[in-house]
C-alpha cells in the first residue's frame, strides 16, 4: 500500500501541512515515515521507522524548512523494513536534488537494475523506489519533468508517485493507475493569510496551496478542496503562484486496483466518484442476495467489515449488533512480547463481547480471507465465547493470485483459496457456512464496468504482464549478487 502527499504551500513551511495531509494516510503504511523537504534552493529528507505522529512530532517538524514538501508512510512490498528503506529516498546529483515518495511495486525491477550503471552498488536501500531514484538523478535531461518522460516509458508495473526537485513537487501516475492519486487546492484561508501578506504575496493565485494525495481523506484533513485525480500516464507538475501544469507520458489504460475500494482506502475516502462507505454497504447487499442465510445477529470483523455488515443487515432484515471489540493500537507493527503473547495471536486485537455472542447464530462480515489464519482465530474466538452458530459472509471474491502491484500478498502457495475450494476454506477456519461475494456483485455495488479496474488477484488476468522472475520477490534487491563464471 504506502500513502503519498505532496504540498506546495507559498509563504508556509509545507512540512506541516503534508504531515498532516499524511497523517490521514497512516492506515495505508505503519513501518516508517519521512519528508522531504525544499525551500526553493536546497532540498533535505527526514525519515525514520515508526508511526507518522513518532516520527514527525513538534520537534521535528519546525525544523523542516521550505513551502514544498514530499511524504511518505511505508508498507513494505520491496525491501525489508529498515532505515534505509523509509522513504522518501533522496538523491543529491550533479544535474539535479531529487526526493521521491512511491506507492506501488514495479514488476521489471531487475531489468532496470541491469540499466543502472554499476548496478547494486549505486544504491542506497533494497526498494524499487531507490533504485527509481538513482535512475531519475543519473538522467541526463536537465529538467526533472524531462527526465521522467524519458524514464517512465522504461518502468513497469505500478507507481503513484510524488516527486520532489528544488523548485517543484510532481505527481505521477502509472499508465494503469493502480494505485490512486488526487489533486486538491488548499485556499490561502487555510494556510497563513497573515504571514502571506507580511512576504508581500498579496493575490490570490500565488497565494494559493496545491496538494497531492493518495487519498480524497487526506485533503480532508488540511481543509483542501478536492481538484480532480491524477489521470493514469499524467504528470502534474505543483509549483509557488501558478496553475498546476499537466504531461502525459503514456497513454492511460485504466486498472484500478479493486482491493482499494473493499478494503485498503478510507471508507470516508472517495474514488471515481463514489464514497467508499457507500461503496461497501452495497457490497454488503449484494453478498446478501448472493448468500442468505438465517441467523440471530449481523457482525462486522472491525473496522473494516462494518460498511459490508450494516449493508448485509438492511438487505437481510436480520438485526446488526457490534459482537467484537477491537485494541485499534495494535497495528502491524506491534511487538508481541513473549512468545505465549504470540501465540494469543488474533486476541490481542480483538475481544469478543460474550453478552452478545453467547448463544446467538452469527452472520460475522469481513472483506477478506488472505491466508485463513486470522478467520480462524475470529471463528474460534467467537465460539469459546459461546456462539451457537457462526455464518462468514465476506465482501469479496476468494484470493487465488497474489498481487505483484504493491500488496504484500506475492507467494501463490501461501493464499488459502489457492490450495482450498470454498468448502475447504469453510472446514478450515471452522465455519457453519462461508460465502463470497461475486466479481458480478462487486460491479452491481460499483455501479461500474469491469474494464477499468483490476481484478487480478481474483481472476488472474493481470493488466501488466509479469515476467517470471519478477514474481518480483519482495526480497529481490537483499539477494546475493549471482556470480558467473
Ligand atoms: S492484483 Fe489484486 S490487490 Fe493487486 S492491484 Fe490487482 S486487484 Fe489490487
Amino acid at each position: 500500500m504506502c500513502g503519498i502527499f505532496g504540498a506546495v504551500t507559498p509563504g508556509v513551511d509545507a512540512a506541516r501541512i503534508a504531515a498532516f495531509g499524511l497523517f490521514a494516510l497512516q492506515h495505508r503504511g505503519q513501518e516508517s515515515a519521512g519528508i522531504g523537504v525544499s525551500d526553493g534552493e536546497q532540498l533535505m529528507v527526514y525519515k525514520d521507522l515508526g508511526l507518522i505522529a513518532q516520527v514527525l512530532d513538534d520537534r521535528r517538524l519546525p525544523s523542516l524548512r521550505g513551502h514544498l514538501a514530499v511524504a511518505h508512510c511505508r508498507y513494505s512490498t520491496t525491501g525489508s523494513t529498515r532505515w534505509e528503506n523509509a522513504q522518501p529516498t533522496l538523491r543529491l546529483g550533479p544535474r539535479r536534488a531529487i526526493a521521491i515518495g512511491h506507492n506501488g511495486n514495479l514488476v521489471n525491477t531487475r531489468e532496470l537494475l541491469e540499466s543502472l550503471p554499476g548496478g547494486r552498488s549505486r544504491l542506497a536501500a533494497t526498494t524499487d523506489t531507490d533504485l527509481l531514484t538513482a535512475l531519475l538523478a543519473d538522467d541526463p535531461s536537465t529538467d526533472t519533468v524531462d527526465a521522467l518522460v524519458h524514464l517512465l516509458p522504461r518502468v513497469r508495473g505500478a507507481y503513484s508517485l510524488v516527486v520532489l526537485d528544488e523548485k517543484r513537487v510532481i505527481g505521477v501516475r502509472d499508465p494503469h493507475g493502480f494505485r490512486p492519486l488526487v489533486l486538491g487546492k488548499v485556499a490561502p484561508d487555510f494556510l497563513d493569510p497573515i504571514g502571506q501578506e507580511a512576504l508581500g504575496l498579496i493575490d490570490d493565485a500565488e497565494r494559493t496551496g496545491w496538494v497531492l494525495s493518495s487519498e480524497t481523506a487526506g485533503l480532508d484533513i488540511i481543509g483542501a478542496e478536492y481538484v480532480r485525480d491524477v489521470e493514469p500516464g499524467e504528470i502534474v507538475i505543483l509549483e509557488a503562484g501558478r496553475e498546476p501544469r499537466s504531461v502525459r507520458f503514456a497513454d492511460a489504460s485504466p486498472h484500478l486496483c479493486v482491493f482499494e475500494l473493499i478494503y485498503f482506502a478510507r471508507p470516508d475516502s472517495y474514488m471515481l466518484g463514489r464514497n467508499l462507505y457507500e461503496v461497501r454497504r452495497r457490497m454488503g447487499i449484494e453478498l446478501a442476495r448472493e448468500h442468505e442465510t438465517e441467523g440471530d445477529l449481523v457482525m462486522p470483523v472491525p473496522d473494516t467489515g462494518s460498511p459490508a455488515a450494516a449493508g448485509y443487515a438492511e438487505a437481510s432484515g436480520i438485526p446488526y449488533r457490534e459482537g467484537l471489540v477491537k485494541n485499534r493500537y495494535a497495528g502491524r507493527t506491534f511487538i508481541q512480547p513473549s512468545p505465549i503473547m504470540r501465540q494469543r495471536g488474533v486476541a490481542v486485537k480483538l475481544n469478543p463481547l460474550r453478552e452478545v455472542v453467547r448463544g446467538r447464530r452469527l452472520v460475522v462480515v469481513d472483506d477478506s480471507i488472505v491466508r485463513g489464519t486470522t478467520t480462524r482465530s475470529i471463528v474460534g474466538l467467537l465460539r469459546r465465547a459461546g456462539a451457537a452458530e457462526v455464518h462468514l459472509r465476506i465482501s469479496a471474491p476468494p484470493i487465488y493470485h497474489p498481487c505483484f502491484y504493491g500488496i504484500d500478498t506475492q507467494i501463490e502457495t501461501e493464499l488459502i483459496a489457492s490450495r482450498h475450494d470454498v468448502g475447504g476454506i469453510r472446514d478450515f477456519v471452522g465455519a457453519d457456512s462461508l460465502g463470497f461475494l461475486s466479481i458480478r456483485g462487486i460491479l452491481a455495488a460499483l455501479d461500474l464496468p469491469y474494464e477499468g479496474f483490476c481484478f487480478a488477484c481474483f481472476d488472474g488476468h493481470y493488466p501488466e504482464p509479469v515476467p517470471y522472475d519478477a514474481a518480483s520477490r519482495k526480497l529481490m534487491l537483499e539477494e546475493p549478487v549471482p556470480v558467473h563464471g
